[in-house]
C-alpha cells in the first residue's frame, strides 16, 4: 500500500488527521519537487496519533497509513527500513524495526 501525500507535522495535522490507532509512519521533509525526503520510520501498536504527536519539533512532515494488525505493521515498518536505506545509514533509525514483546515474527526482507 503507497503512502499518501505528506502533510506537516503539527499537533493540528495530527489531530486533524490521525487516529488513535495501530498504523506505520514515515517523518521528513519535503524535496523542491514537493516529494517527502524520508528520514524516519516508525509504527505505533497502539496508538499513531500520539506516537505523531511525540515527533512535531523533530521533523518537518510526515505521512502515515494504519494498519490492520500489529503484525503487519511490524512487516511493514521493516519493509519502510530496508526500502529507505535504514542498513546503509540513510535513516536516523538507531536500530532495526523490533517486534513487540512476546512475539517472534522475522522481518520479510532480512536474509533468514
Ligand atoms: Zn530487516
Amino acid at each position: 500500500m503507497a503512502y499518501p501525500t505528506a502533510l506537516q507535522l503539527t499537533v493540528l495535522q495530527v489531530n486533524s488527521n490521525v487516529q488513535p490507532a495501530i498504523g506505520n509512519y514515515l517523518l521528513g521533509h519535503l524535496n523542491q519537487k514537493g516529494a517527502l525526503v524520508v528520514k524516519y520510520v516508525g509504527r505505533s501498536d497502539t496508538d499513531l496519533n500520539e506516537r505523531l504527536l511525540d515527533h512535531v519539533g523533530e521533523y518537518e512532515h510526515f505521512t502515515f497509513q494504519y494498519a490492520s494488525s500489529e503484525k503487519v505493521a511490524f512487516e511493514q515498518e521493516c519493509r519502510d527500513y530496508h526500502r529507505f536505506g535504514g542498513e546503509k545509514g540513510s535513516l536516523d533509525n538507531a536500530v532495526h524495526p523490533d517486534r513487540p514483546d512476546g512475539f517472534y515474527w522475522k522481518c520479510p526482507i532480512c536474509p533468514p
